[in-house]
């Protein structure tokens, strides 16, 4: 069953900043962006929206097991790369690795529909 949301401007502007950005934000980033413009505005509200955007699948969740999740526009299949000094999230620009599936499949008789992969490391910025 497909949940039909109320337009909400709100909602608007926080994916046309998510759509706008590549550093995959954390909800205090979008709030303390968002907050100027819309002077009523409470992390409750971000984090119901963000669910929103989710559910209507403009949104990812990117869950690193961190004290807080980050989040991306960009909702085609990709791999993202973490740097363990400064914490930023890059987009990994190679394609998605569609026989790991069928690998990893074989090797456990699963049927795998998909896979993640964070690579962790040295920015540029910090390698310096
Ligand atoms: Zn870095
Ligand atoms: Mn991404």
């Amino acid at each position: 069953m497909e949940t039909r949301y109320k337009k909400s401007r709100q909602r608007e502007k926080m994916l046309e900043l998510l759509r706008a950005t590549e550093s995959h934000p954390s909800a205090d980033w979008i709030y303390e962006r968002l907050k100027k413009d819309f002077k009523n505005l409470s992390m409750g509200t971000v984090y119901r929206n963000l669910g929103i955007l989710i559910d209507q699948g403009f949104v990812r969740k990117i869950d690193f097991g961190s004290t807080f999740d980050r989040f991306d526009a960009n909702v085609t299949r990709h791999y993202h790369f973490v740097c363990e000094k400064c914490g930023a999230i890059s987009d990994v620009e190679m394609p998605f690795d569609d026989a790991l599936n069928r690998k990893a499949g074989r090797v456990g008789n699963f049927e795998v529909r998909s896979h993640r992969i964070e690579f962790f490391g040295v920015c540029r910025k910090c390698g310096k």
